[in-house]
């Protein structure tokens, strides 16, 4: 996004609009740093300019900052999966998608928030100490693997690692019985990266209702909050059944 500098009054309505503190005043209007600027497109969105002074970029299309565009715009469509923002059906879906079967876990981590937002490198701090220690089954209708150059190091294209994002999701399966050592792993990134993220564990209930994977988490450290999603209307038949 940028201001056009000869229309822009200085007034600073635009400002609080700004997710990424990108805009801020400089000779006494307003000017958006291209490094944070995540491309969200709502300063525009919001109509909020008077003057009509703001504008998308001309390059924000163009790759590799469309990756920006992609991630953090919830009115385009990524390439990989069709769908907006984060771009992904995501694996707590599995109920009626069936990525991963019985006896195997869904993760995801879900990289950056507003204000805070990730580099694109972060991910790959991300992707590719998963796939060290095994964890390379990555959900392939993700756009994080949409930007892989190697799915099996999570090793991610040079010329995305620039870009910054609002939020993107890392998903991939593992089996159950790698979940201690999954966590382990995610517990070193956590050290490692500089942003934030939260991490889903996707499972089934056993018999009973009990949650078998929660003892696994509160051994290792990890509080949880257990969490239903339920899908209504848009179930379809397993590919057994079709
Ligand atoms: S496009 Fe989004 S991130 Fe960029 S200046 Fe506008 S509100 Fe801020
Ligand atoms: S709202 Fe428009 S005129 Fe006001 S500071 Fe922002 S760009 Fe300038």
């Amino acid at each position: 996004m940028k201001v056009i500098a000869s229309k822009c009054v200085g007034c600073g309505r635009c400002q609080p609009y700004c997710s990424a503190r990108a805009i801020n005043f400089h000779e006494g209007i307003s000017k958006i740093s291209q490094d944070l600027c995540f491309e969200c497109g709502t300063c525009l969105r919001s109509e909020i300019c008077p003057v009509d002074a703001l504008k998308e970029a001309d390059d924000v299309f163009d790759f590799p900052r469309s990756v920006r565009k992609f991630f953090s715009d919830p009115t385009t469509n990524h390439k990989e999966t069709n769908m907006p923002g984060r771009g992904t059906e995501e694996v707590k879906t599995n109920d009626v998608t069936n990525r991963f079967r019985k006896g195997e876990l869904g993760i995801g981590l879900e990289v950056g928030r507003p204000t805070v937002g990730t580099k694109i490198s972060e991910l790959e701090k991300i992707t590719m100490a998963l796939a060290k220690e095994g964890f390379n089954t990555f959900e392939e209708k993700n756009p994080v693997s949409g930007l892989m150059e190697d799915t099996k190091t999570g090793k991610l294209k040079d010329k995305v690692l620039g870009e910054r994002v609002l939020s993107a999701i890392v998903e991939f399966t593992i089996k159950e019985s790698e979940l201690k050592k999954c966590l382990e792993v995610i517990a070193t990134i956590s050290k490692e990266i500089d942003t934030v993220f939260t991490m889903d564990l996707i499972t089934n209930y056993d018999e009973g209702m009990k949650i078998r994977v929660k003892e696994e988490l509160e051994k290792s450290n990890f509080s949880s909050r257990p969490n239903a999603k339920i899908n209504i209307g848009i179930g379809r038949l397993n590919d057994e059944e079709a």
